[in-house]
């Protein structure tokens, strides 16, 4: 529900106030361990003059600042917009918190920060603000048409959900298969996959995004617009079950939606299905080529939901393959850089940073594939072995992709 200036800025104070500024939310924070790896170039600092301000605990005390001191000064405003919208959303640093000091509510706070800036026009990141009004007429991020889209829909070969009841399963497939081509063969994968299942599945023809983007990037007038449309055209339909390509997408519905709207409709993400159907005996698979993967937790599948064993269950059912582990793995994964809308960001040179972070850390664990289930992960990594020239040594692959080869 959307609050008002007043509200958000109360809110805002509320959460901070509970913070004992122990920083135990840097370990395992991204932008904290970017500043480690870099020459501080394309690092925006300030705000809090001779404070650390990058980082969990930076950002909030930052954010802090400036509601509580009512602070107006536009070049102030932007320093804490560049920090502010920077966060990834991975949510280690309220892991961290939570584990060691008082469970700050802080990613709470920053997406009420993120609200506040972008009504006072100073918000999102200047390259942010296409995704947004590309959101709003067109109903994705990408600039697409309706039409467009619905072209592209139409020729997945997946049959058409158009009226109530007539398919058990909606497959939701999301906005970034539409833009980029090795997403949109992770959507193919799975069509393929149900179909091989069995599955009475249809998908839409009039796609519109879950409203993900316009939330990360601080505009919830918008995401309940399009939430209502989404809710209004599934009751519409029925489906007894929503399969989500996307643990963005995944995520949003489940958390972010009203779940009393949408009564009798469980959400999956597709992982949790294929974990299901591996069960009930409903996929076989064949033999294939010995490949040593190691997965990579997308931080709204895992962290923010829970979700670590489907598909590691899924990996562990396919003949040839042996699953490896990073290092810092399941609740303590690095994220890829690409959440917290930072697919659409300023901040390209650091994203990389963090996905070649954990790049390299594929090949510690010893992996030859490196193994996800979300398009950010996909894209962001699989540009990162090019970037730290390791892509002979480790090919990125998505789960789906693995399970449609072998079945
Ligand atoms: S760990 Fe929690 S209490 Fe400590 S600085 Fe971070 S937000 Fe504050
Ligand atoms: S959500 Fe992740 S990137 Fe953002 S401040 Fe917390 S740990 Fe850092």
């Amino acid at each position: 529900m959307e609050e008002n200036e007043e509200e958000l800025k109360q809110a805002v104070l509320d959460i901070a106030s509970y913070c004992i500024k122990c920083r135990f939310c840097l370990l395992g924070c991204p932008l904290y361990e970017i500043t480690q790896h870099s020459d501080g170039e394309n690092i925006p600092t300030g705000v809090m003059e001779g404070e650390v301000s990058y980082g969990a605990s930076g950002i909030l005390l930052a954010l802090y600042h400036v509601v509580k001191w009512e602070i107006r000064d536009k070049e102030t405003l932007t320093d804490l917009r560049d920090i502010l919208f920077s966060c990834t959303t991975c949510g280690n640093c309220e892991l961290a918190c939570d584990r060691f000091a008082t469970g700050v509510k802080i990613l709470d706070a920053f997406h009420k920060g993120r609200e506040l800036l972008v009504e006072g026009g100073i918000g999102p990141m200047p390259n942010q603000k296409r995704p947004l009004e590309s959101l709003f007429r067109y109903g994705n991020p990408y600039g697409m048409s309706p039409s467009e889209r619905r072209d592209w829909m139409k020729n997945l070969g997946a049959p058409i959900f158009s009226h109530r009841g007539e398919f058990d399963f909606l497959f939701y497939i999301g906005c970034t298969a539409f833009n980029d081509p090795r997403v949109g063969d992770t959507a193919r994968a799975v069509i393929k996959i149900l179909n091989k299942a069995q599955i009475d599945f249809g998908i839409l023809e009039d796609e519109i995004c879950c409203g993900c983007p316009a939330l990360r990037l601080g505009d919830r007038l918008l995401f309940e617009d399009i939430c209502q449309k989404n809710l209004s055209q599934f009751n519409s339909l029925e489906p007894k079950q929503i399969i989500t390509l996307s643990p963005h997408c995944y995520d949003t519905f489940v958390n972010e939606y009203p779940q009393e709207a949408m009564p009798g409709i469980k959400v999956q993400h597709y992982s949790q299905l294929l974990a299901e159907l591996i069960e009930q005996g409903r996929l076989a698979f064949k033999s294939g080529i010995e490949e040593k993967v190691v997965y990579q937790d997308p931080c709204y599948l895992g962290r923010h939901n829970d979700i670590y064993d489907e598909p590691r269950k899924v990996l562990n059912s396919m003949p040839g393959i042996k699953l490896e582990e990073f290092k810092r793995t399941k609740q303590d994964s690095l994220c890829c850089g690409g959440g917290g809308g930072r697919m659409w960001s300023d901040f390209n040179a650091e994203e990389s940073r963090i996905a070649n972070i954990r790049a390299k850390e594929g090949i510690e664990a010893g992996a030859n594939v490196l193994v996800t289930a979300c398009p950010f992960c996909l894209i962001n990594l699989d540009d990162a072995v090019k970037s730290v020239n390791i892509e002979d040594l480790l090919k990125v692959k998505e789960l789906a992709e693995l399970v449609a080869q072998r079945i």
